[in-house]
């Protein structure tokens, strides 16, 4: 899942890019608030962090032009002033979530997954399944036929991607831009090796393979007699 960050407190900035990353998610910074509002407009994230006070553009106002342009992506506003009328403000103006500064990263971290796990429709999902396979995105856990598989954070997202979408099949550009941030032409086998990682832990020694590729197309996660 892709995050964009809009804070112009480099340290702040780093260690929040540093930290999310670690977790899984492709991030990018945007470090004030024209060049926020622009990557905002432009890309597909699924959050946004925002900082209140920025150069150039306050966060309320990119807030107020992102909701006037339509654009749904959750936002979690950062502020470091924790008067009530600044959360009522940004509440009102559609933010999902606020944090005053200074936070503890695990809160932060808590609060961007509960914003994620609602999405845009605004109903938390908690777990998601393809046939016996189980992802629980709250203990942050997989289980096939009830036994726990280990993955690490780039597996778990890529995971997540197929089984938020399953029965779609999706493009390596889209898994390249979703999971590891990077444009599909580079000249990589980072996702053809993610991916037999990937199903040599959820799906060899079980009934049914889950994990499908489509020759020229790209992977799908679905039970094979769906197709
Ligand atoms: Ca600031």
């Amino acid at each position: 899942m892709k995050i964009l960050i809009v804070e112009d407190e480099p340290k702040t900035g780093d260690y929040l890019r540093q930290g999310l990353r670690e977790a899984g998610f492709v991030v990018e910074l945007a470090t004030d608030g024209i060049d926020g509002l622009h990557h905002a407009l432009e890309g597909d994230h699924d959050l946004v962090i925002l900082d209140v006070m920025l150069p150039g553009m306050d966060g309320w106002q990119v807030l107020k032009s992102l909701r006037e342009r339509g654009r749904e992506v959750p936002v979690l506003f950062l502020t470091a002033r924790d008067q009530v009328d600044d959360r009522v403000r940004g509440l009102e103006l559609g933010a999902d979530d606020y944090l005053v500064k200074p936070f503890s990263f695990s809160e932060l971290l808590a609060r961007v997954r509960t914003i994620l796990r609602r999405g845009r429709t605004g109903i938390e999902v908690t777990t998601l399944k393809v046939a016996d396979l189980e992802l629980d995105l709250l203990r942050r856990r997989v289980t096939r036929a009830g036994r726990r598989i280990d993955l690490t954070a780039k597996e778990f997202g890529l995971l997540e991607l197929l089984m938020r979408r399953q029965g779609e099949v999706l493009p390596r550009s889209l898994i390249a831009s979703q999971v590891w941030d990077m444009n599909f032409d580079s000249d990589t086998n980072v996702i053809e090796v993610a991916i037999r990682r990937l199903r040599a832990k959820m799906d060899e020694g079980f009934e049914s393979r889950l994990l499908q590729t489509v020759r020229g197309m790209g992977y799908v996660l679905e039970l094979p007699e769906s197709r």
